[in-house]
């Protein structure tokens, strides 16, 4: 359920009902609107606890939260969530653009990718060191090597990174390397690595699950939430259906879905939803006319050697092209691409 405060409520009345309800044994998430604050209770039956407060100094009314998912619905934020990393600001009105290798392969490889998705307009690197592999058998990254790596293309080249947890032990390392961590689609409703990335405090991309519904998406959000974390990006990429020719079915309604149930940015990833670079510009075009706050792609200067993922991945140039189109819709839209940083070139670094 929610307290609403009145407008005028004191800071020492709020302060008031957060500890009250710390008191009946709850946990108290407020959100400061515009206007006033709202304080959200979670927990087993709080309704119960409604009398509590209804009489408190500076409350105005209590609301219940309609929906499964408490803390990440529009009904507890009406604004957008939004967050600043390092420049660049996620769930604004800039579309941001992550590209990079699906994994890391190796030093020179990832510093030749970034610096062409940099030049090409993308905010943001992303790159594999856990891959989570349908064959024991297949390429599963090189791990803590591959994060050191990232470090350093992220310190030359001063692009924040995105990369995988596949279990909640990994999250600590993870956390010291990533600006943000991906939670990938397998691992959607992995309770135990959505509690530890909820407890690490670190932004998060979660992915939906192949097979999820996107109320099961908002309710893996809410775990993270739960633990007070509030910087996550949902990242649509792609469900199973009983069509085969793409590798998963964009679902495209999700965006407006989620911008309707939720406050928190939604991503889409054409790389993994279409499965072949053919068709990534075009449903990147579609999922920023639907009212995606940003993509995220899969580019490898080498595609047809690319350890995995190849044949869904652009050339830095097509990513390029991608980026231009990208521009005139978010325009056409009333968004913007903001500019990526300027490459800190080093000598003999490239
Ligand atoms: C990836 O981003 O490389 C990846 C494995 O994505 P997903 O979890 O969506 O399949
Ligand atoms: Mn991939």
């Amino acid at each position: 359920m929610m307290i609403i405060m009145r407008t005028n409520a004191t800071a020492k009345e709020i302060k008031a009902v957060v500890d009250r309800v710390q008191t009946l044994g709850f946990q108290p998430h407020s959100s400061q609107g515009a206007e006033r604050t709202i304080i959200g209770i979670v927990g087993n039956n709080p309704i119960s606890a409604q009398d509590q407060f209804i009489h408190m100094e500076g409350v105005d009314r209590i609301v219940p939260i309609s929906r499964p998912y408490k803390l990440a619905s529009r009904e507890f934020i009406p604004e957008n969530s939004t967050f600043p990393l390092d420049g660049v600001q996620i769930g604004g009105e800039g579309v941001i653009l992550i590209a990079g290798p699906c994994a890391v392969e190796d030093r020179n490889l990832l510093l030749e990718t970034a610096y062409a998705v940099q030049e090409a307009g993308a905010h943001v690197l992303r790159g594999g060191a856990y891959k989570p592999r349908t064959s024991p058998y297949a390429f599963q990254g090189l791990g803590e090597k591959a994060l050191e790596m990232l470090a350093e293309v992220r310190e030359i080249t001063g692009m924040p990174v995105v990369t995988e947890a596949m279990a909640s032990e990994q999250v600590p390392l993870v956390a010291k390397y990533a600006d943000v961590i991906q939670i990938g689609a397998r691992n959607m409703q992995n309770y135990n690595l959505l509690n530890a990335v909820g407890e690490s405090q670190h932004p998060v991309l979660l992915k939906r699950g192949l097979s999820s519904t996107i109320e099961e998406l908002l309710m893996a959000a809410e775990y993270i939430l739960s633990h007070g974390n509030r910087r996550i990006i949902l990242c649509e990429r792609g469900i199973r259906t009983f069509e085969t020719s793409t590798r998963n079915t964009t679902d495209i309604n999700a965006i407006p879905v989620l911008k309707t149930l939720t406050h928190l940015p939604v991503m889409l990833d054409p790389s993994h939803s279409t499965g072949q670079w053919q068709y990534v510009t075009a449903v990147a075009r579609a999922a920023v006319a639907a009212g995606a706050d940003g993509l995220i792609i899969e580019v490898h200067p080498k595609p047809e050697e690319a350890l995995s993922d190849g044949g869904q991945s652009l050339k830095p140039e097509r990513f390029a092209e991608l980026v231009r189109q990208i521009r005139g819709i978010s325009e056409a839209v009333g968004r913007y691409v903001p500019p990526s940083k300027t490459s800190k070139k080093v000598e003999g670094s490239h």
